[in-house]
């Protein structure tokens, strides 16, 4: 071939590759069915007609939708006053941000949610969702979720009739969608340091006036917000803090807020990132004032950080895509660089990862669903708790360094913002990574769980009773082995709550890593053996493999060659 030729082809190599990256995904993602179906048993085949509408609506053109809403000349804007100067601290969106939206809120992934036990299906929506990377409506997604969650367990009667349904809308333009506001200038992690203030309404019992301020407000056009702020008189720290309701508008003006400007951030850019004043901004008391920290962690941010893990598996999902595409139809050296053993590593690597985030967050939408509904006990919300904390923490890691990796598939395209989606899951990844809690702040509250409540018997023993149903024959020596890293990992949380808390404030992390492994390898096996059971392919044995040599032995390719051949097996699939 001459050089004009190979250009020529290079181009339009390319073009087809765009317009083919995202045809057939939920039939190109067989894992992702395996579990679901694992997860709904007799459900999926009612589930699979309404997952595939969402399939349906998020094709190419849903594609350049986000990607127009995401660029530059097209973020939120701020217009604080009408044209007679009245305030409504209104924020303007571009119209493609609204037309994503509709899909977002058409597709059910907020009305499911009305019926007990729905955590799988409204995960595998905003999971399809989210594998487009638009943190600009994901983001709402999961604080109205919050707010649904809040409400349904907590509310009076009286709040639910006036939140619950429009919460649960479907239709975009009627919807009443959810913000979460806590973290102030002074710090996130340290949110016993709020010093917004709520006073007592006279004569309205349950209503408060709350004045301070919020320094990171995201959803900032929301309808309602759900706000922290200390009661007069309250107790320092975090017990002393209670949880709001306030909304937005109250006949038809601004509810005591002032919008002070627009964040203007690194990532999730298409959604209004505010800083607020609030100023006797007229909200009540949802739940116990005293609870409001518990509510705030067990229930709203809870919540957020099962959708975060969402995004994170949506992008981690959608960066393998595109890598896989791309070295399918990219050509260096005559080859087809999935040919080469070194681009296969890499996309064995991201496979892996993706697989291992998926598997584990829709463990805890099934365990959320099993508590909601037929298995409400103690130990099962202990046991979920801790999982959903390293659960957000690991997935967004693995998130940053699985896009990363498919950036360096694409090569220098890879960086380029408007050839591919990476750049931009790669900015917003960073952001993923630090809401809703850091990971040291995770990590911190896991140790805190440990020490003072002793939540790590219950998360220990659920692991265990999983390890114990692992009784396929030909799972053998991978289940003696997972016995021993159980047990490996219970020794070393004794030792850790055992040890002075500056020594476990040190170890935490690296004690969490450890758990994370042990949750990966047991979610495996798990879907290993139904795999098994029901003769399905026997690329989770190989994915178990891979894992065992790359994250517990860190084995070397020249000592173990079967680590190229897993690489090359891995690599081949989608
Ligand atoms: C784009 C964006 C949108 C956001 N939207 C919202 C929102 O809508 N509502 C909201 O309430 N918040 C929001 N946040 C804030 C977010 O939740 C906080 O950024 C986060 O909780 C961390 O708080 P901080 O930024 O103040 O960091 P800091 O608390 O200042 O922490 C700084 C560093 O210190 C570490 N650290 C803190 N404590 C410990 C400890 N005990 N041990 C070890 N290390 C520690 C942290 O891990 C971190 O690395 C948003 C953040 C971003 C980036």
């Amino acid at each position: 071939m001459n050089q004009h030729d190979a250009a020529t082809c290079a181009r339009s190599d390319l073009e087809a590759w765009r317009e083919n990256v995202w045809q057939g995904r939920l039939d190109r993602n067989p894992f992702f069915s395996r579990l679901l179906r694992r997860h709904l048993g007799a459900r999926y085949a009612e589930c699979e007609s309404q997952l595939r509408r969402v399939v349906d609506e998020t094709g190419p053109q849903f594609n350049k939708l986000v990607m127009e809403s995401n660029r530059d000349e097209n973020l939120p804007l701020l217009r604080r006053h009408d044209a007679d100067g009245r305030p409504i601290e209104e924020v303007v969106f571009h119209p493609a941000y609204h037309a994503v939206g509709q899909v977002f809120w058409s597709s059910g992934v907020l009305a499911v949610l009305t019926e007990p036990g729905s955590e799988v299906m409204c995960g595998a929506i905003a999971y399809l969702l989210d594998q487009h990377g638009e943190a600009g409506h994901a983001c709402p997604v999961a604080c109205t979720a919050g707010a649904i969650k809040l409400l349904q367990k907590l509310g009076s009667d009286d709040q639910r009739r006036r939140y619950l349904p429009s919460l649960l809308e479907i239709n975009y333009d009627r919807r009443l969608h959810a913000a979460q506001f806590v973290t102030e200038v002074q710090g996130g992690s340290d949110v016993g340091l709020n010093t917004c203030q709520a006073v007592p309404e006279a004569n309205r019992p349950g209503w408060y006036r709350i004045s301070g301020e919020k320094w990171f407000c995201s959803v900032a056009d929301a309808g309602l917000f759900v706000v922290s702020a200390r009661l007069e008189g309250a107790p320092a720290g975090t017990e002393g803090l209670g949880l709001f309701l306030v909304p937005r508008m109250i006949n038809g003006a601004p509810n005591g807020f002032a919008l002070r400007r627009l964040k203007y951030k690194l990532g999730t850019r298409s959604m209004a990132t505010g800083e607020i004043e609030f100023d006797g901004a007229l909200g009540e008391a949802i739940g116990a004032l005293e609870d409001g920290f518990r509510n705030l962690v067990g229930i709203v941010l809870d919540t957020s950080r099962v959708h975060n893990a969402l995004a994170a598996c949506g992008s981690m999902r959608r960066a393998l895509v595109e890598a896989h595409s791309f070295a399918q139809i990219r050509l260096a050296f005559d080859r087809r660089i999935i040919e080469f053993s070194l681009v296969q590593e890499i996309l064995a690597r991201m496979r892996l990862r993706t697989m291992a985030g998926l598997a584990t967050t829709f463990r805890l939408l099934a365990m959320t669903d099993r508590a909601g509904t037929v298995e409400a006990n103690d130990e099962l919300a202990a046991a979920r708790r801790i999982g959903v904390m390293i659960n957000k923490y690991w997935t967004a890691v693995a998130s940053t360094l699985t896009i990363r990796e498919g950036i360096e598939i694409l090569g220098g395209n890879g960086t380029i913002e408007d050839f591919s989606v990476l750049p931009r899951l790669y900015r917003d990844a960073i952001v993923v990574e630090s809401w809703e809690g850091t990971h040291n702040t995770l990590c911190a509250q896991v140790l805190r769980d440990f020490a003072n409540r002793g939540l790590h018997s219950a998360w220990l023993r659920q692991l265990g009773g999983e390890i114990k149903d692992l009784t396929h024959s030909e799972l053998g020596h991978h289940v003696t082995r997972v016995r021993d890293l159980h047990r490996e990992v219970s020794n070393r949380i004794e030792l850790l709550v055992a040890t002075d808390p500056q020594t476990a404030a040190a170890h935490i992390r690296h004690v969490v890593d450890c758990m994370c492994r042990l949750t990966d390898v047991v979610v495996f096996l798990t879907q290993a053996q139904w795999d098994l059971e029901h003769g399905e392919r026997r690329e989770v044995i190989d994915a178990l493999e891979l894992y065992r040599l790359l994250e517990l032995e860190r084995a070397n390719p020249q000592d173990n060659p079967e680590l190229t051949k897993l690489n090359g097996r891995l690599a081949s699939k989608l």
